[in-house]
Order: C-alpha cells, then sequence, then structure tokens
C-alpha cells in the first residue's frame, strides 16, 4: 500500500508557479531504481531561485524541489545500493526536472548517487551540500592546473556565502594564503575564523575593469560573475587561473581578451550538476579530509523544515551566511 510523506511540491498554472507544503504518497515519486529515506535537505542559491520562481530552475511540473540530499537507502534494485546505506544525491537534474530533497523520500536513479564517505555522516554531507561540493571542485580545478600552497594569494569572492564559506575553510586548511571577498565586512571575524590570511571589501572589484591590473592573485575562485570576475581576471599572475562557478553579481562577463593573451590566464568552468562519477567520489572524499569538522559545524545552521520558503528569499538576498542544515521532519 503508497506510504504517505511530507514533502514541498511545485506546480504551474496561468498565474505562473506555486509552491506548497503537502502530503503525497509513494505513487506520486518519480521513475528511479532506489529508494531513500530522506534525513537532510539543504538550501543552495539555485533552490532558492527555484522555490521563488525567480528564475525558470525548475523545468517540469508538479515537481519536489531540492536539488540535494542526504539519506539512508529503504529499497534498491541498484547493483551497488541495499537497504541501510547511507547516501548522497547532488546534481543530475534533480530539483529541477527530477522530483528532489525537499520530501521524506526520494526515488532516483542509483547512478547519480554518491556513499557517504567516511568521515562524514548525513548532517555534515548537506552542511557541505551542493555549495561546498562545488568550492572542492573548484580547489580541485585549482590544483590539477598546478596551484600549490606558497604561491601566492589566493583570492575567493562571495566568501560570507554557500560556497565561499566552504572554499575558504577547505584552502585555509590546505596552507593557502587565502584573502576573502565579501559585501559584509561585519563577518570580517568569522572569515578568518575559517581561514582567511585577510578579508576585502567586495566594493574593490565593483568598479568598470581595465583590460590589465597590477598582478596579484596566484588563484581564484568567484562565485559573482559581472564586474567583479572581469576585475579578478585583470589582476591574476601570469599563467595562474580563476574557477568561474557562480553567478551572484551576474550572468554578463565585461571582460576582454588581454588577460588570456598577455598573461596566460585560464578560466575553468565549474559544473557541479553534470559532473562524472569519479570526480563526484574524489570531491566528496576530499571534503571528508581537508574541511575541519570544526570549522564546518561553525559555518553551517539548522533551518526547520516549514522556514524553507522564507529563507530562499533570504538567499537570494545574500542574507545567508555559510550554510543552512534541513532535517526532515
Ligand atoms: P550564497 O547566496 O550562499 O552566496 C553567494 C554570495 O555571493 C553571497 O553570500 C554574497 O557574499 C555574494 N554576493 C551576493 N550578491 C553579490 C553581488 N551583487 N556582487 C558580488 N557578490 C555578491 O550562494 P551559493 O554560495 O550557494 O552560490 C553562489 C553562486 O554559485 C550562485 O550564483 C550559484 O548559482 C552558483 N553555484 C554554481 C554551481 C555550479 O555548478 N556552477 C553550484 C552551486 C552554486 P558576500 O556577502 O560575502 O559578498
Amino acid at each position: 500500500m503508497p506510504q504517505q510523506f511530507q514533502a514541498y511540491l511545485i506546480g504551474k498554472n496561468d498565474d505562473g508557479q506555486r509552491c506548497q507544503l503537502t502530503q503525497l504518497d509513494d505513487d506520486d515519486l518519480m521513475e528511479g531504481d532506489v529508494t531513500v529515506r530522506v534525513e537532510y535537505t539543504t538550501l543552495n542559491y539555485k533552490d532558492g531561485l527555484a522555490l521563488t520562481g525567480r528564475s525558470p530552475i525548475i523545468r517540469k511540473f508538479p515537481l519536489i524541489p531540492g536539488i540535494d540530499f542526504s539519506g539512508e537507502v529503504i529499497e534498491s534494485g541498484h547493483p551497488d545500493f541495499k537497504p541501510g546505506d547511507k547516501v548522497i544525491l547532488n546534481g543530475f537534474g534533480v530539483g529541477e526536472e527530477h522530483s528532489g530533497g525537499y520530501a521524506q523520500k526520494a526515488r532516483v536513479s542509483g547512478d547519480w548517487l554518491v556513499p557517504v564517505p567516511d568521515g562524514l555522516d548525513t548532517r555534515r554531507a548537506m552542511a557541505i551540500g551542493t555549495a561546498g561540493y562545488t568550492a572542492m571542485l573548484s580547489v580541485l580545478a585549482l590544483e590539477d592546473h598546478g596551484l600549490e600552497p606558497g604561491d601566492g594569494e589566493v583570492l575567493v569572492t562571495g566568501a560570507s556565502g554557500g560556497v565561499g564559506s566552504i572554499a575558504v575553510a577547505v584552502l585555509g586548511k590546505l596552507g593557502h594564503q587565502v584573502v576573502a571577498s565579501t559585501g559584509r565586512m561585519q563577518e570580517r571575524d568569522f572569515l578568518v575564523g575559517l581561514g582567511a590570511a585577510e578579508v576585502v571589501d567586495r566594493a574593490d572589484f565593483a568598479d568598470k575593469p581595465r583590460p590589465l591590473a597590477r598582478e596579484r592573485w596566484a588563484g581564484a575562485i568567484d562565485v559573482a560573475g559581472g564586474n567583479t570576475l572581469a576585475n579578478v581576471l585583470s589582476q591574476m599572475k601570469r599563467a595562474s587561473a580563476v574557477a568561474v562557478c557562480g553567478l551572484a553579481e551576474s550572468m554578463n562577463l565585461p571582460t576582454t581578451v588581454a588577460p588570456f593573451i598577455l598573461r596566460g590566464v585560464t578560466m575553468y568552468g565549474i559544473d557541479s550538476v553534470m559532473a562524472p562519477l569519479e570526480r563526484r567520489k574524489q570531491a566528496w572524499q576530499r571534503l571528508a579530509s581537508d574541511l575541519d569538522p570544526k570549522l564546518l559545524d561553525e559555518l553551517s545552521f539548522d533551518l526547520a523544515f516549514d522556514e524553507l520558503p522564507r529563507a530562499a528569499v533570504d538567499i537570494l538576498d545574500g542574507r545567508i551566511r555559510g550554510r543552512a542544515v534541513v532535517k526532515l521532519p
């Protein structure tokens, strides 16, 4: 007999999309060979866009939002998973075109799941969530480029947000000289506590960019796009790299070819949604070993399941510090 469970459901009619907290049953779940009892989910920038409808993130209606979750397998027809296994899901269009984590239950393809690595539990996995995992994909891209501790200052923009705070914590633990850029200078102590050697005002990157400026950064992780990224590019050291993962300021990039052809700067695009499984496992394993759990607990906070719609507005308005963790009721 189908069992009922609580979920957010986003529907759409002529007036636009509407999100409500409701009761669903197993027949409302989408296709998949693994069913998970969701223990934790979280709030990412993209979830904020989906819940508020500010961007067309949801591409199939009705749909359970939530781009990531962690929990326990309760049914599996997939050879790699059995009931009782603890798993993480993020990406693969979940919460966009396949029902996601804002529900007590989820049914997905086992090919999309990653086992919770040793050193993490389901709560900490969602304290990291898509944002933290994206921060680690960005760190891996810079490392693959050759960045090493001792090379010089590494800039992280949007440092008080989800991606930024975890990027600061990981780079700091790895021994990099991290410079955190933020629009919230009142968060200086928080950012220094995470591992920033210096905190700068994001207003420093707001002006119309020049093609080239004084070389400063040995590496950079940018969540902002727009003028911020264009200014960062103009300040990169010769042959250095920027990991580009967000658009918190703008989708536009008003730059020139100068940083690329005159300083050999490289820009790595970070796509967390369709990253291959081996890269995902590598990123989650590195998060288990290279992110101080005490710092992770400090940069995350509990958010009640019924507070998600309100917090969705807060994250889009840049009022969320660090990472929100949502325990399913
Ligand atoms: P958060 O809202 O938690 O953090 C974004 C931060 O960006 C804010 O906290 C703020 O930090 C800064 N910011 C906000 N507005 C502006 C602005 N106008 N100019 C410059 N900086 C600004 O979001 P997340 O960390 O979860 O996500 C960050 C970005 O990364 C988003 O654009 C998101 O869509 C993208 N993303 C991309 C992924 C991918 O696969 N490529 C995966 C996950 C996220 P502060 O106050 O410190 O300046």
